[in-house]
């Protein structure tokens, strides 16, 4: 026998908390022992995790050669983010809308990339303006100048970093400092860099300081890319990765 019913259909997508409710017709044909209960309006509610949204979500490729690239991931996580690893050239074909420079070692994070041949497509991404979140060795990374080295990397930020900079005694530290446009956040240093100096690029532009600690610049912004002498990945503090994701959105 067939039986008609009228279903109000509520569809709770999860990943950006919107509902769409949609009233669906259906016949079902049945065995009439089947059928035994009453004909009434339904409510279901249904996940729907499905590969098109996943799609649909920011996607940030976290660089995870060396260093802490796992927590970074973790808060990306954390704010809904999609993440996904570059571990070789080819996950640099990957759809993503903006890169994590984590921190570690540049020098071991240098010879990397050039020994899985992603060097080159990395700094062309971050060239055309592909948004970049750099912290601690990543800051290095992107320096046009390293003082006291001769080798540089993606030289994409017109200032000279200074790297382990603050002796050894001090070479890890933890302090409270504000950081323009977000207030006062905690930064974890560990062996950092900090910016010896920013300079003009060939349009006269200077890179914008975020953020100043004991009067040295440990935070820069330049074009579509920020970069950190400190971890903000190792503190609760989320506003350095939404800042970030702010840049894209
Ligand atoms: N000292 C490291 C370097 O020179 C950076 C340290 C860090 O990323 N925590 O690359």
């Amino acid at each position: 026998m067939m039986r008609a019913y009228r279903l109000t259909v509520v569809i709770a997508d999860l990943t950006d908390y919107r509902m769409t409710v949609c009233e669906i017709s259906i016949q079902v044909a049945c065995r009439k022992d089947f059928c035994s209960f009453r004909e009434r309006k339904s409510f279901f509610l249904f996940r729907f995790v499905t590969k098109r949204k996943e799609e649909n979500k920011m996607t940030i490729a976290v660089l995870a050669l060396q260093g802490a690239f796992i927590e970074h991931e973790q808060m990306l996580q954390k704010l809904g983010v999609h993440t996904i690893e570059l571990r070789q050239a080819s996950d640099l074909q990957k759809d993503f809308d903006g890169i994590i420079l984590p921190g570690g070692e540049s020098t071991v994070q240098g010879k990397l990339l050039h020994d899985l041949n992603m060097f080159e497509p990395l700094k062309e991404k971050i060239q055309s303006g592909m948004p970049v979140l750099a912290t601690c060795a990543g800051m290095i990374l992107l320096a046009s100048d390293i003082a006291e080295q001769d080798e540089t990397y993606f030289e994409s930020i017109p200032m000279t970093v200074k790297r382990n900079a603050y002796g050894r005694q001090l070479g890890s530290f933890h302090t409270n400092a504000e950081a323009a446009g977000i207030g006062e956040i905690p930064m974890t240093f560990i062996r950092a860099p900090f910016v010896e100096s920013v300079h003009a690029d060939a349009s006269g532009n200077t890179p914008e300081i975020l953020s100043i600690v004991e009067n040295r610049i440990v935070g820069v912004k330049y074009k579509n890319q920020m970069a950190f002498a400190f971890h903000p990945e190792l503190d609760q503090d989320t506003q350095i990765h939404e800042a970030f994701l702010g840049m894209i959105r």
